[in-house]
């Protein structure tokens, strides 16, 4: 029906039902529609509390002060919504580079696409940590499992045939069948496309996934709840004032309304909540820029706390790409000249005598069996060979060639019957392949101990001898501390007709090839991020499946540390609760470990209070990765499922991007503090003044409606900047944050409430001054008004560097989104001080050139103060050796 065979479409036939049958994919539900987002903006509790104020003033006759009021509200939903939408759409495009992909095959072959280009039809091919892309009726299953949790909410993966099951069977009992959306726990197989996209049956329970995932994370929800708290309080705090004002300073009521509206508008940070989520957007942006790519948002606050990196070796800290060095058979010990993937290259034994292989049958067979148990092909790109599926493969291929065998004629001469393929739980790989005419074969390759434990005699020029296994493990030893990875390579004769292999049948009685060296070089850049890290505070630890040996001597080039403890799989299995959580703080190594292990590593690291980044690749990672505080997952080489599990997915595979992210996630976090340490002081300075100056009956420094041009200005130009700040010097340079601190620590509200008084002072001050000096209140006020706002830039540039002295020639230039936003805030204040349609709004006055002097010296008076204080509280701290969390602002 479905018009397909073994060979699949072709490419042009896919292309037709890809137009007819749509994309495999869920439909979306609506995107939010443009009104509807924009008058979201509105629905905020301090929104409604400013209109209902904006009406009340109309109504009363005050003009002018209700449109100020209506036009701060329009410029906050202005910006919000501009800035919310670029900050979606930048996610879903980050979103979309993790865009899921099958393997299908296209015209007779294997083919990797994307899983949206899935057609009915398809052959597409399964194994574990696969995420099927469709439902599938299955032609091929072997040991095959699905996890079908996300369909059934069975969580015991599903054993899967290709026998016809009944048709009127339940779907948790359709065993020839798998379903869209379900995982490969195991094993391999292959089926045929029947439904795509919205016509699967997880299309068919799935309601529309319309919502798109709004931004909103532990600290965002902390500071969006304290917003609504600073609001219900001040509404309490203005009546409270409005009645003081009305009955014991006898304000005539409209007076005393405005008055409480500028209060109330001064108090609330109403743009906090939003400039925070800007900030979260532009370090995920950052974040993929750097090849780091989020996939759960309170990821970005977890990654500046990470205090342990756990890391996989291969590929990761290393490049994965691997050559073949050193080959140890009975006889010999060779040398094997060459590097990359190009297979040319001879060999060399003692030295420099070179060695003929097609003279020496046991480095034939070796190398036939690492040629045929093995599924990787080379490719020639121009002058680049490079490899199409696992690198070692790859690197066993380009042996092959280089001892003479042509590949391809031996792979279809010698016709692979069955395999079982490599798990890293198994640690081996074995296939049985047909020889013309003879028993066939099984060839295996896998870690060395591991066929080793399998073999029972070794090949040699004098046919076979019998295994000596401690010598055996001295060589393999030996080649894992010269930094090879070492892969053991053996055969065995089968009974003819054999057609099935198990794992049984190969586990005993293999004869042993040799050994085979492998070089698999550090990243440099990997080198440079380890040490990032340790000047960090961040401990890196090596969570390999290679051997001990091997590991160590990378670690050592990595420099990991000094004399890194190494610890296997096995150790940790037999020691105590208490001893793996020693292992887990004192080992840098852990070498033959299984995905199990990991998680029993990432517990025991938690719970000795660490805040663990762990990698993974595989679908028995899962676990761990979601066990982790931060789940990593490859982008290139790990499985759907481990991405499927993750909280951030590496686009390069690459350690230094894990670095690059963690670096990103304390900036994020610095910025965050600092738009905080902005905006509330400057809210308190300004709600202060008024507050004061109601208390004492004093003619107000400043007019309710220069409140709200202050707040209208500010509060965005200003703010905003900081959602943009480069990654402090040091931020690597300091301890990982102790997960938990509170945000709004004793250290920041301490320095809220000293910069607010300051501000306070300052304000009163020239406002007391300029009327000693007989100037008119109007003008005393804009000058208030002006220092107001001058000391909120001067205080900007301390926020700036939370850690050290703004005082450097960096920390004055400011960067292009602070440039900006002062200059935005000085154009409006000269147009608020010199323009006659302002002076007839604002009520202000034009200020003269000394008195404007004036004003920006109380402004650089209070960076130096502030800057001040900064040095005392850290020398303080050095000298009591305060608690670390008391250092920051
Ligand atoms: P890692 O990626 O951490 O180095 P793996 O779990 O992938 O470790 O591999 C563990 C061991 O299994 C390797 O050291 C190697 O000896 C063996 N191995 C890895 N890949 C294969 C393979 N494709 N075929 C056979 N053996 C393999
Ligand atoms: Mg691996």
């Amino acid at each position: 029906m479905l018009r397909t065979d073994a060979s699949g479409l072709s490419a042009e036939e896919a292309g037709h039902r890809l137009e007819t049958c749509g994309p495999n994919r869920l439909p979306a539900g609506p995107p939010r529609g443009v009104l509807r987002r924009f008058l979201l903006q509105f629905h905020d509790l301090l929104i409604y509390v400013l209109l209902t104020a904006g009406l009340i003033a109309a109504a009363i006759g005050h003009g002018p002060d209700s449109l100020v009021i209506f036009a701060v509200v329009l410029i906050n939903a202005v910006i919000g919504f501009i800035q919310e939408g670029r900050a979606e759409r930048a996610l879903d495009a980050i979103r979309a580079m993790i865009d899921p992909q099958s393997s299908v095959v296209r015209d007779g072959h294997r083919a990797t696409i994307r899983a949206d280009e899935v057609v009915p039809g398809d052959i597409v091919l399964l194994e574990a940590g696969d995420r099927v892309p469709a439902d599938l009726r299955l032609i091929k299953a072997r040991n095959l499992r699905i996890d079908e949790a996300v369909l059934t909410g069975e969580s015991v993966p599903v054993d899967k045939s290709i026998r016809p099951v009944a048709g009127d069977v339940t779907l948790g009992d359709r065993f020839s069948m798998a379903f869209s959306g379900t995982f490969v726990a195991a094993g391999q197989g292959a089926g045929v496309a029947v439904a795509t996209g919205a016509q699967t049956e997880l299309g068919r329970i799935s309601s529309l996934i319309g919502a798109v995932e709004r931004i909103a994370t532990p600290l965002v929800r902390q500071m969006g709840q304290f917003a609504r708290q600073i609001t219900i309080t001040v509404l309490g705090l203005s009546t409270l004032v409005f009645a003081y004002a009305v009955l014991i300073r006898s304000y005539r009521l409209e007076d005393a309304f405005m008055t409480v509206v500028g209060l109330a508008v001064a108090a609330i940070p109403e743009g906090l909540p939003a400039v925070m989520t800007i900030t979260l957007a532009v370090g995920v942006q950052r974040m993929a820029r750097r090849n780091a790519i989020i996939r759960r948002l309170p990821a970005v606050e977890t990654l500046g706390s990470v205090s342990v990196i756990c890391s996989d070796k291969t590929g990761t800290l290393t490049r994965n790409e691997m050559t073949v060095s050193a080959i140890r058979t009975a006889d010999r010990e060779i040398e094997v000249d060459g590097a990359g993937y190009r297979p040319e290259g001879s060999f060399r034994i003692g030295g420099r005598r070179a060695l003929d292989p097609a003279a020496d049958p046991v480095l034939e067979e070796l190398s036939l069996a690492a040629l045929l148990c093995n599924d990787a092909h080379l490719e020639e790109r121009g002058e680049e060979w490079t490899v199409n599926g696992d690198p070692m493969e790859g690197a066993l291929v380009t042996l092959a060639i280089k001892a003479g065998h042509d590949a391809a004629a031996a792979r279809t001469g010698f016709v692979r019957l069955d395999e079982i393929p490599f798990d890293s739980r198994h640690r081996y790989m074995a296939t049985l392949n047909a020889r013309n005419g003879r028993p066939p074969v099984v060839y295996a390759k896998g870690a060395p101990e591991r066929i080793l434990a399998m073999c029972s005699r070794v090949a040699s020029f004098d046919g076979e001898q019998s295994l000596d296994t401690a010598d055996w493990h001295d060589r393999i030893q030996a080649m894992g501390d010269a930094g090879q990875r070492v892969i053991a390579l053996a055969h065995r004769p089968m009974r003819h007709g054999t057609r099935e292999i198990a794992p049984a049948d190969v586990e005993h009685d293999l004869i042993l090839l040799g050994l085979v060296g492998l070089i698999d070089p550090p990243r440099p850049e990997a080198i440079a991020a380890v040490a990032e890290c340790r000047a960090a505070g961040i401990r890196v630890k090596m969570i390999t499946g290679d051997h001990a040996a091997t590991a160590r001597a990378v670690a050592l080039q990595l420099g990991l540390a000094d004399a890194p403890k190494c610890v296997t799989g096995q150790d940790l299995d037999n020691a105590g609760e208490a001893g793996i959580r020693r292992h887990a703080r004192e080992a840098t190594v852990f070498a033959r470990t299984s995905p199990e292990q990991k998680l029993r590593l990432v517990e025991a690291l938690q719970a000795d209070g660490s805040t663990v980044a762990m990698t993974g690749d595989g679908v028995n990672d899962a676990p761990a990765l979601k066990r982790a505080d931060v789940g990593v997952a490859m982008g290139c080489k790990g499985t759907e499922a481990a991405k499927e599990a993750s909280d951030m997915v590496l686009a390069d595979d690459n350690f230094a991007s894990i670095v690059s992210a963690v670096r990103e996630g304390r900036t994020v976090y610095d910025n965050l503090t600092k738009v905080i340490a902005w905006t509330l002081p400057t809210n308190g300075g300004e709600a202060f003044t008024i507050v004061l100056a109601i208390l004492f009956g004093l003619a107000l420094p400043v007019t309710p409606v220069q409140i709200l041009w202050i707040n209208m200005v500010t509060a965005v130009a200003l703010g905003l900047t900081l959602a943009f700040e480069p990654t402090e010097p040091g931020a690597m340079q300091r301890p990982a944050r102790p997960p938990g601190e509170r945000i709004l620590s004793r250290r920041l509200l301490w320095r809220i409430l000293f910069v607010s008084v300051l501000m306070v002072a300052g304000t009163f001050g020239i406002y007391a001054w300029a009327v000693s000096r007989g100037l008119s209140v109007e003008t005393a006020r804009t000058m208030a008004v002006n220092t107001l706002v001058v000391m909120e830039i001067f205080y900007l540039f301390s926020v700036r560097y939370v850690h050290g002295t703004s005082l450097t020639w960096q920390g004055v230039l400011g960067t292009r989104a602070v440039l900006i936003g002062v200059a935005t805030v000085v154009a409006a204040q000269f147009a608020f001080t010199y323009l006659p349609p302002m002076h007839l709004i604002f009520g202000s006055r034009a200020v003269s050139f000394t008195d404007g002097m004036m004003i920006v010296a109380i402004g650089v008076a209070l960076l130096f103060v502030v800057e001040a204080e900064k040095r005392i509280v850290a020398s303080f701290n050095r000298v009591t050796g305060g608690r670390r969390s008391e250092e920051r602002p």
